[in-house]
């Protein structure tokens, strides 16, 4: 599900709770309370992935979350977000989700959302009627790594979902109310799928219509598999101007009706931001003179880069 816009975060949770590993966020949660209600990731199996590698995947007692719950809401009981940590939340057994919420309820009086990373698989396992409750307890907001629409790119990543099946998770839990907020991985297909990497991420994404989607751009992480394959050459990472090409070929060929659009992180050299259809033909004509102005490096990471 995830991958380089997660945000670290420790500050809030430093002394929350005593799991000492990297918090991670997605940028849009920077002022929620962040909840820690399991560590590690259920996968942590995806290629590019560095988040939680060294993290055994443990999901915390309903003793322990009512702890750190606690804790949140004695330091901000006005707190209206609160996002659950640490990767896919959403695969929390049934019945702890639906108890976590109900404490928040009654811990947070003022809560409105509340928010979590989910994957295909966790979407898929959930029941319509359970989706619908879990929205009604204010489960508001998922966060889903698409990484790419084909197939072929996300075998060779190792992502566990298929991109059929993250894609009729989406429409199902949409169409019950929640909200998805789906990134794409620029470069993922590297320079030998880059075409196929666009042209199906295109098809997908078009068929999701989701509420938010952002595009980051793929850096190696020291310790991934990944890393190694890049290293040794079985995997030739696009350019900086190759990857910004990457997005104005995936934005243009976009047909979304009511999206908030962000490739705005710093792992973008050119950030762009806008609201979908409205902002397409301004962001593609950003894109377009930064290409024309020649800026971009085309044969390494760029002088800027986080590569
Ligand atoms: S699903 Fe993959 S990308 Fe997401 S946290 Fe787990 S290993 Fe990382």
């Amino acid at each position: 599900m995830l991958n380089t816009n997660r945000v670290a975060d420790t500050r809030q949770n430093a002394d929350m709770t005593r799991h000492v590993h990297r918090m991670f966020r997605p940028p849009a949660e920077k002022d929620s309370v962040l909840l820690r209600v399991a560590d590690g990731c259920p996968h942590n199996s995806c290629a590019f992935c560095g988040m939680y590698r060294e993290v055994r995947y443990r999901v915390h007692s309903l003793g322990e979350i009512q702890n750190s719950i606690a804790l949140a809401a004695a330091r901000n009981p006005h707190a209206r977000r609160v996002f659950l940590a640490d990767g896919d939340a959403l695969a929390l057994p049934e019945t702890l989700l639906h108890h976590i919420l109900a404490l928040l309820g009654r811990a947070f009086p003022r809560l409105a959302r509340v928010t979590c990373y989910a994957s295909g698989h966790s979407m898929s396992r959930l029941t319509d009627t359970a989706l619908r409750s879990l929205r009604a307890a204010r489960l508001h907001t998922l966060y889903m790594g698409l990484e790419s629409g084909s197939e072929a790119v996300l075998r060779y990543m190792g992502k566990r979902d298929r991109a059929a099946e993250m894609l009729v998770a989406c429409q199902r839990v949409q169409s019950l109310g929640l909200s998805m907020s789906v990134m794409v991985l620029l470069g993922a297909g590297g320079v030998a799928a880059s075409g196929e990497h666009v042209r199906e991420s295109v098809k997908v994404v078009n068929a999701m219509q989701p509420r938010i989607l952002s595009c980051l751009r793929l850096v190696p992480v020291p310790g991934t598999p990944l890393w190694d394959r890049v290293g040794s050459g079985r995997f030739e990472l696009l350019s900086e101007a190759g990857a910004v090409r990457e997005l104005r070929d995936f934005l243009a060929g976009l047909t979304l009706g009511a999206t908030v659009f962000r490739a705005d992180h710093s792992s973008n050299s050119l950030p762009v931001a806008g609201r979908l259809p409205a902002d397409k033909a301004r962001l593609l004509e950003e894109l377009r003179e930064a290409l024309d102005a020649g800026i971009f490096d085309e044969h390494g990471p760029g002088s800027q880069s986080m590569l």
